[in-house]
């Protein structure tokens, strides 16, 4: 019988996760599929649970529902317990165990880019629910540092503070890191979205490898074309990172992993 997984979220139709599934789904010729739902505000956990009663195997869930789903889950993976929030469900047993893939998408995601964390120093910037979904799985991979800049400094300290135990990671403003060198800068904070590129210095620019921006589109985004006016000669989009945490979220529901490659060609 065919294993039905869906989408959850408000606004949704401009979600690829129809096509990036159906994509995996095609190359691993497993039985899915897969839709998309538009839950009322405020009505995630109902919606969820009809589609858990219907015989749905598992959910992904975006904006603005990932802290609902957190709440909603049985059972956490530690890295949904590190990053707070839940982007994927799955329903077994009449449980749902809550995840979360997008760490685990960055980290794949850069290291497919023949870049890598091991032993770089990693300045993150943003302190919102991307980043706090990103620290543990960047500090698993035993970087040199994770400084973590913020516009809202108490944040970034916070969150640094949290997982001082797990790693070299400090938190503070933009203008405590403007003399430090990285070799790999990820924007995960929202203000590509606005058309902004946080305050960073051009020293940060000079020296770094890889610029990188969790948000993605058809153009660059401001803080990449910032970037690549300075030099840093590679720059990526978040893609990769939305097609990579796909794919974890597909090995967790059926314990085969895809090949991301072709998907994020077909994609661009
Ligand atoms: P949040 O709203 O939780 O956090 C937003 C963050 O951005 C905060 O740290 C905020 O700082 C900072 N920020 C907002 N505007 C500016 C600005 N103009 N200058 C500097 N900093 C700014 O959002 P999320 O963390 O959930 O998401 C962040 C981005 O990551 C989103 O754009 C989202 O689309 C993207 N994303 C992409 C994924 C992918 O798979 N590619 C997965 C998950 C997220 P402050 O604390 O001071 O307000």
């Amino acid at each position: 019988m065919t294993d039905r997984y869906a989408v959850i979220g408000n606004p949704v139709a401009h979600t690829l996760s129809p096509r990036i599934h159906a994509a995996f789904a095609r190359q691993t010729s497993e039985d899915i599929e897969y839709g998309m739902i538009l839950a009322p505000i405020g009505e995630f956990a109902s919606t969820a649970e009809r589609f858990r009663a219907e015989g749905g195997r598992g959910l992904n869930v975006t904006v603005p529902f990932k802290l609902d789903a957190f709440a909603f889950a049985n059972r956490l993976t530690e890295r949904a317990q590190s990053a707070g929030a839940v982007n994927t469900l799955k329903f077994e047993n009449g449980k749902a165990l809550g995840d979360n893939t997008d760490g685990a998408g960055l980290v794949a995601d850069i290291t497919r880019l023949g870049i890598g964390i091991v032993g770089k120093r990693i300045l993150l910037m943003g302190a919102g629910g991307a980043a706090r979904g990103v620290v543990l799985p960047l500090l698993d991979q035993k970087p040199a540092l994770v400084a973590i800049a913020n516009r809202t400094v108490p944040k970034a300290v916070a969150l640094a503070e949290q997982w001082a135990r797990r790693g070299p990671i400090r938190g503070g403003s933009y203008l405590d890191f403007s003399d430090a060198s990285f070799d790999v800068i990820i924007n995960a904070t929202s203000a590509s979205l606005h058309g902004d590129v946080p305050p960073l210095s051009d020293r940060t620019f000079a020296t770094a490898a890889l610029a990188y921006d969790m948000v993605y589109g058809k153009r660059p985004t401001p803080f990449l074309a910032a970037a690549r006016a300075h030099g840093v000669p590679h720059v990526a989009d978040g893609l990769g990172m939305l097609i990579e945490q796909a794919a974890e979220s597909f090995y967790l529901w059926r314990g085969v992993r895809p090949q991301t490659a072709s998907i994020i060609a077909m994609l661009r």
